[in-house]
């Protein structure tokens, strides 16, 4: 069985022959493709101490030579992204046009990483007070680690390394256990363009991995995307241990549908994103707020679509895949049962499987809950599957306060041709991003992603300049070079003449 190695000092290091071990599974087909290494506190140290010693010569390679780099591995990455999308298939099992998908909202934080010169432009001011001039810069923190959730497991690490490198910081990368290879298949990629040893390492792992990292005084900063829990967690601990973070946590994403909007785009939208990557999407719709007038209508259009798509193995041209585990699939499952029990109306059920697959074990079929209540299960948990619940409401006052109530504040969306009641909602709503008329507002690489209350904890969002921030620390130099007429003692504070 293959064990896969860490990434350490620029090259492949193997795990020492005591690691513990996880398989790495493939959920359409049940086979174990390989053996993924549980790091130690003392291994993960030591990835973070190479990290450390590469610092402070990547900080001083020149802006252009570093962005040369990362331009490279843009190229790179760019020519053979077919490569990585059959990883990310093999061990998600999302579906290839997906993996493409992912790894191109990916690619597009490494394009706007390339104009990191200008973004780190600082101000300048000249003769702030006689003969002396003042000027700003933004400078690496050090060594910035990243901890990453399985479902995206290239998307999410280049939501934050891109910006991380080019602004001169070292990385150290923890993927999720469940689908690590993508990582190191990017650590070779980065060799590939240049990158010196140590500037990228990636340390394979679990809670061990990711305490010994939070507590490391080598590391300056944490980025971590997964659950809430986790995500209060990492942010607590490593706060506690002085560094900076920024960790994202779950979502409930809701979709209010509004009686004047366009109930076909509203039908496909809440189908493709309640059950694209099988609802295993920070960004997944998992519920629809629609208003009741038009709530049957809505309900009939979202099965009469959902009833056509084809499920079962990523590689043979369907449309939803597995869970990531089957022991997630049974997760799932238990939360289709517990709606059946508390009475919300069950209109397509998931739990009977019919796929193309040579596995059924980690499979759901798409699963339509209608007239589900606020206190049921299926609204108040993150499902993580694909499960859509449709709650109805007599308003767009009501639908706003039912979002409002949530504690998560990922996404949300609305659906209408009222430009008033979109500029409403735009103003109203209490989440991090929002869309209308577009179901998964994931903004683009040059804004910043981030969702509100429990679904992030810290106040920097990712990329864009929120993201060149976190990755950066200011400085402000004020200047005085030697002028005879300034010459003198003067103990008092100093003003501005
Ligand atoms: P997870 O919290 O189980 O794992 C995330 C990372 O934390 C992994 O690297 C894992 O190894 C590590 N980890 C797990 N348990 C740990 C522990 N006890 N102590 C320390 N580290 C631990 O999340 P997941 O199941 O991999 O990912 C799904 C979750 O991620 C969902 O809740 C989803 O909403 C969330 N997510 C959020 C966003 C966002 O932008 N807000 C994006 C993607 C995923």
């Amino acid at each position: 069985m293959t064990v896969l190695s860490h990434w350490i000092d620029g090259a492949p290091a193997p795990a020492p022959a005591d690691s513990r071990l996880a398989d790495i599974v493939n959920p359409a087909t049940g086979v174990v493709s390989g053996q993924v290494p549980l790091a130690s506190a003392e291994l993960t140290r030591k990835a973070v101490a190479s990290a450390a010693a590469a610092f402070p010569g990547w900080r001083d390679t020149s802006l252009s030579r570093r962005t040369q780099i990362v331009f490279r591995f843009r190229e790179l990455l760019n020519e053979r992204k077919e490569e990585l999308a059959a990883i990310l298939t093999a061990e998600h099992g999302k579906v290839l046009p997906d993996a493409l998908g992912e790894i191109s909202r990916g690619q597009e934080v490494v394009e706007f990483a390339c104009g990191m010169p200008h973004l780190l432009k600082g101000g300048h001011t000249e003769n702030a007070s006689t003969g002396v001039d003042v000027h700003s810069v933004r400078q690496p923190l050090g060594v910035s680690v990243i901890i990453s959730p399985f479902n995206f497991p290239a998307m999410v690490p280049m939501w934050f390394f891109p910006v991380a490198i080019a602004a001169g910081n070292t990385v150290v990368l923890k993927p999720s256990e469940k689908d690590p290879s993508a990582a190191n298949w990017m650590a070779e990629l980065w060799r590939e363009a240049g990158l010196p040893e140590g500037v990228f390492t990636v340390v394979h792992g679990d809670k061990e991995a990711v305490d010994a990292l939070l507590t490391d005084p080598q590391v300056s900063s944490v980025s971590f995307v997964g659950s809430t829990p986790i995500a209060q967690h990492v942010y607590e601990t490593a706060a506690a241990h002085g560094k900076r973070v920024q960790a994202l946590g779950a979502a409930k994403n809701h979709m209010l549908v509004l009686p004047d909007s366009d109930l076909d785009l509203a039908a496909d939208s809440a189908v493709n994103a309640g059950y694209g990557a099988a609802g295993e999407r920070c960004m997944a719709i998992s519920v629809v707020v629609a208003v009741d007038s038009i709530a049957d209508e809505l309900v009939d259009k979202i099965a009469e679509r959902t009833r056509t798509l084809k499920v079962g193995d990523g590689t043979r041209g369907t449309d939803m895949g597995p869970l990531i585990t089957a022991a997630h699939r049974d997760k799932v499952a238990g939360y289709i049962d517990a709606g059946v029990e508390a009475g919300a109306k069950l209109v397509l059920d998931g739990r009977q499987v019919s796929v193309d697959a040579d596995s059924e074990r980690a499979f759901l079929n798409p699963t339509l809950f209608d007239r589900v209540t606020p206190d049921m299960s299926i609204y108040t948990d993150e499902i993580f599957g694909p499960v859509l619940c449709v709650v109805r409401v007599d308003s767009y006052d009501e639908g706003l306060a039912l979002i409002n109530a949530n504690p998560y504040g990922n996404g949300t969306a609305i659906f209408t041709n009222d430009g008033g009641a979109a500029r409403r909602f735009e103003n109203e709503v209490q989440v991090g991003m929002v869309g209308v008329n577009v179901p998964i507002p994931v903004p683009m690489a040059y804004y910043s992603f981030g969702g509100w209350k429990n679904s992030l904890f810290g106040d920097t969002h990712a990329h864009g300049t929120e993201g060149v921030h976190f990755f950066t620390r200011g400085k402000v130099v004020t200047k005085r070079w030697l002028d005879p007429s300034h010459g003198g003692l003067n103990l008092g504070f100093p003003t501005n003449a």
